[in-house]
């Protein structure tokens, strides 16, 4: 029977998590700071529980070097809950603003104006849209549940990857060919795509603020990819990711959002006038500005969850007094490492995707030797497991081998697989 140290697990999620933090958590398990109860038994609405809220918070802010005028918000749902969620609150913010341009701060305007009111109407019929930036099947999945709960009508595909990769995911197209609407409510993309190993190389340059702070109102899924390099969060409107694969274990999801979009700077449309205009009203618990007004805790939220990537959070900010910069320098190497075994060998291996935009995260390739695909995918796979090398085989959507370098994946690790990859290689 193997033990934590024979195996280097590459799965893409839920991920490998430091060894010392799953002690220290499953000690607090059975019996947090001597109070002879457990994390996951003590209330969400103690004192103990909202310190760890508290903690965690401040300690992502410092990582991530987070503005004060963004807040952070500890979510349930997913980053599937988030597709949803994004389209919800930022449809609700444009609608709000367009409400404010037509009606004004007439008291009472919305019931007894029927002419501004279709004006509103008139404005989301025609100008209403949600861009997105399609690069892999996660921002794909993003802009199909936009589109579920709008309307395709509603929904603007800026950019399909698979239009200049023969239907195939594996490149980001050039910006200049990029169709952004006018007034978006959001642009939205996946900065690291876990399928497809497609990572955005840096902040599209369009998509910039002006030096007044205005811009494009961006939202990023960083599930894959977030404590993995700087970030900068200004240039940002959201960024939300799960903790299940480089933060903590699965159960949180963390929302960075600007405050300029929340209480008291902008409130979310009433019901009744999401109603009145045939938009869709979010489950309250999915509602920004609901979650933000309770600290996180509108209702029972997993204190454990938050509590391990806390913990994870404080090994990162222990070990890189650099922060995000010093776990960056690590995940270059670590991909460096990888991708350099895979190209030393191209008549064995085929990186599937393109130079410029492969990612750090998920490395995602496939076996030719002889070849015969399939069987020697068969044989990579079986002897890795065998050397303790497990989770390396790629998404069931679309086959192959896929690492996932992972925060939490230490370097030997990383040096094992390089290793071992070179060796099959050769055999
Ligand atoms: N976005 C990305 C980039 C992902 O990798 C995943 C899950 N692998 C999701 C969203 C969906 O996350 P969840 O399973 O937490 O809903």
């Amino acid at each position: 029977m193997p033990s934590r140290e024979d195996i280097t697990y590459f799965g893409a999620g839920p991920a490998l998590l430091p060894t010392d933090v799953l002690e220290t958590a499953a000690a607090s398990l059975l019996n947090y700071k001597d109070t002879g109860l457990g994390i996951a038994e003590h209330s969400h609405r103690s004192e103990l529980a909202t310190n760890i809220i508290n903690e965690a918070k401040a300690d992502l802010a410092s990582y991530l070097d987070i503005p004060e005028d963004y807040e952070v918000l500890f979510m349930q749902g997913g980053g599937t809950g988030e597709f949803s969620a994004t389209a919800y609150n930022l449809v609700g913010a444009w609608v709000e603003r367009k409400k404010k341009a037509i009606f004004g701060d007439l008291p009472g305007a919305e019931a007894n104006e029927p002419g501004l009111m279709q004006q509103l109407k008139t404005t989301i019929d025609k100008d209403l849209k949600l861009d997105y930036i399609i690069t892999g099947g996660w921002s794909q999945k993003a802009a199909a549940e936009a589109a579920r709960l709008l309307g395709p009508e509603h929904v603007n595909i800026v950019a399909d990857a698979r239009e200049i990769n023969d239907g195939k995911f594996g490149k980001i197209p050039d910006e200049s060919t990029w169709k952004l609407s006018e007034d978006a409510a959001l642009v939205y993309w996946c900065d690291n795509e876990t399928v497809d190993g497609v990572e955005f190389p840096a902040f599209p340059k369009c998509l910039e603020p002006k030096a007044d702070g205005s811009g494009p109102i961006v939202v990023a899924d960083m599930s894959s990819n977030i404590l993995s390099r700087r970030v900068p969060v200004r240039n940002f409107s959201v960024i939300f990711f799960g903790a299940q694969k480089n933060l903590g274990s699965t159960g949180v999801t963390v929302v960075i959002i600007k405050k300029d979009l929340l209480p008291p700077k902008l409130q979310q449309p009433s019901a009744s006038l999401m109603r009145k205009l045939a938009l869709p009203i979010p489950p309250i618990i999915l509602q920004y500005e609901i979650i933000a007004k309770n600290n996180s805790l509108y209702n029972t939220l997993s204190i454990f969850d938050v509590y391990v990537a806390g913990q994870v959070l404080k090994k990162l900010l222990n070990t890189y007094p650099n922060k995000a910069a010093g776990q960056e320098a690590v995940s270059d190497k670590k991909a460096q490492l990888i991708y350099g075994a895979l190209e030393a060998h191209p008549d064995v291996y085929k990186i599937i995707p393109d130079k410029a935009v492969r990612s750090r995260m998920n490395i995602c390739f496939r076996v030719t030797k002889g070849g015969d695909v399939d069987g020697s995918e068969k044989a990579f796979l079986k002897e890795s497991t065998a050397q303790g090398l497990t989770g390396l085989k790629g998404h069931r959507s679309v086959g192959g081998i896929r690492a996932s370098s992972y925060n939490s994946i230490p370097m030997k690790g990383a040096e094992a697989l390089a290793k071992f990859i070179e060796e099959f290689a050769q055999a």
